[in-house]
């Protein structure tokens, strides 16, 4: 008898074992459970995953990206560049600091950002227009950090990798040496979530990692309401009680129980990312001889957050995916088309590479927990489809 699933198959979920569950219940009964050691454990262990010389753990990734574009000093008025093909936390968070989003097109191999577009873009402006680039590494293929790097040097810009989809992927830099996502040598920050659905769960959380100790410092004030309890970083001492407020900051601190279960998780980050592409590796071999799907380009440090194919009735597929109870998404409608960026003066026909994907993209199962027998089941259902 033919695989049946007993349960709708998302496109991605978490991973939950025993003893992640033992470690978020030690910490219940311990006497931290806002921030407190499992938060600085995570961060270090993290940082080493990574390749960071530092990392500041948060309430989510959007919470992350705030506080970068907030340590970088985005204003009214200062402009920055991203894609349109991400989430919309990675231009929201120019917003939040009254900052203008600019768009750069992508590039329909990878759907990544056209770095040959951003250069477009900054030549055809005066020097100082633009003050930041948030690429994105969509899908989980590392953008090219060290042309995004030289771009940057020329033209005066700052880089905040949006890394939440790759979290140990890589790129080979022109030296040959694996350059880590959100290693902190190229973008001056990075950040990552763990949501659900992303490589390392908590729940909600986010990472901010860099290698910068003057970026690293503004962003431990700004987690916490712009207060510091560091005697030797005060500008006064009232007494053993005080505590100095010294800039506008908020609370976007993460707590030891969900941090005891990223620590948990990042124990076994390996392990999935291996799975992931493994994954990946059986849905590239069971495409290749079919042209009605064309994946996303792959890579050796693909980290597949997502496996995006693309397909001439990407509705009917989605559709007839559900009846069949494979819960695909689509990975992302066109942040400029959204309504709020209309409002701010973006078209639908203003990037024309990234609509066009839009219309065709659907992301298929893709999480370590997918079984083989699940896998071939998608497999199966796609190639009914296009047949
Ligand atoms: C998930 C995600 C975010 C936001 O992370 P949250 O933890 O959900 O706030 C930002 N950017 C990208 C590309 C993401 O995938």
């Amino acid at each position: 008898m033919p695989f049946q699933p007993t349960h709708p198959i998302p496109y991605g979920r978490q991973h939950i074992t025993d003893a992640d569950v033992q470690a978020v219940a030690d910490t219940l009964r311990s006497d931290f459970l806002t921030q407190g050691p499992k938060v600085a454990e995570f961060e270090e262990k993290f940082a080493a995953y990574i390749g960071a010389r530092y990392a500041v753990a948060v309430s989510n990734g959007t919470a992350a990206l705030h506080l970068c574009a907030l340590a970088l000093g985005v204003q009214p008025g200062q402009r920055v560049i991203t894609t349109p093909i991400t989430f919309a936390a990675s231009a929201n968070c120019v917003r939040y600091c009254g900052g203008e989003v600019h768009f750069a097109d992508v590039d329909p191999a990878t759907a990544l950002i056209d770095l040959g577009r951003v250069r477009q873009l900054l030549e055809s402006h005066p020097p100082g227009y633009f003050h930041g680039l948030i690429p994105v590494d969509f899908g989980g293929l590392p953008v090219d950090l060290e042309q995004a790097r030289q771009l940057a040097d020329e033209f005066g810009l700052w880089i905040i990798e949006d890394a939440c989809h790759a979290p140990g992927g890589f790129f080979r830099d022109s030296t040959g040496l694996e350059q880590w996502c959100g290693n902190g040598q190229l973008a001056d920050l990075a950040i990552f979530s763990f949501h659900p659905v992303k490589h390392i769960a908590t729940g909600e959380g986010g990472m901010i990692t860099t290698n910068r100790a003057d970026l690293y410092e503004k962003l431990l004030l700004l987690r916490t309401h712009g207060i510091t309890k560091d005697p030797a970083k005060m500008h006064r001492h009232d007494g053993g009680w005080y505590m100095e407020m010294q800039t506008l900051g908020y609370n976007y601190r993460i707590s030891d129980i969900l941090t005891a279960l990223g620590i948990s998780q990042l124990q076994r980050a390996e392990e999935g990312l291996a799975r992931r592409r493994a994954l990946a590796a059986r849905y590239d071999a069971a495409f290749a001889p079919v042209p009605a799907v064309r994946p996303l380009a792959a890579a050796p440090g693909h980290a597949y957050h997502l496996y995006v194919i693309q397909i001439a009735d990407r509705k009917g597929l989605y559709d007839f995916l559900r009846t069949r109870q494979i819960f695909a998404q689509v990975h992302y409608i066109p942040v400029h088309t959204m309504p709020y960026y209309q409002e701010l003066g973006w078209q639908p026909g203003d990037f024309p590479h990234a609509e066009a994907y839009y219309e065709h993209c659907l992301s298929i199962p893709m999480f370590p927990a997918l079984t083989d027998e699940e896998q071939q089941y998608v497999i199966e259902c796609i190639l009914e489809f296009v047949a």
